[in-house]
């Protein structure tokens, strides 16, 4: 790999993390002083972008009685509480229907 090469994969490489550096990368940066560089750079910022991510959800406060909202769909989307439309007046459908038709 020649440092044209090192660019095109920085550029182009998966934002995912956890995608291994190939091989040849690694010979590459062990051996330039500058793709080393902006190697280190752009993992630098890639982290930075990930900590920043993790502080700005840690602040987030759900609405009240959002989650309350998502625990009871998802406990009516069970199987045991699907019954065929005909089977039910409106007001006696599952909360999550309800809330899909509206
Ligand atoms: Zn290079």
């Amino acid at each position: 790999m020649n440092c044209k090469e090192f660019e095109h994969w920085l550029c182009a490489r998966p934002f995912h993390k956890n995608t291994p550096v190939p091989d040849a990368v690694c010979d590459h940066i062990n051996l330039c002083t500058e793709c080393n560089r902006l190697f280190r750079i752009d993992t630098g910022l890639d982290a930075a972008m990930d900590a920043a991510m993790a502080t700005a959800l840690e602040s987030e406060t759900l609405p009240h009685g959002l989650y309350e909202k998502i625990e009871l769909n998802l406990k009516y989307a069970q199987p045991e509480h699907i019954q065929p439309d005909h089977a039910q007046p409106d007001h006696a459908k599952p909360p999550y229907l309800f809330l899909l038709s509206n």
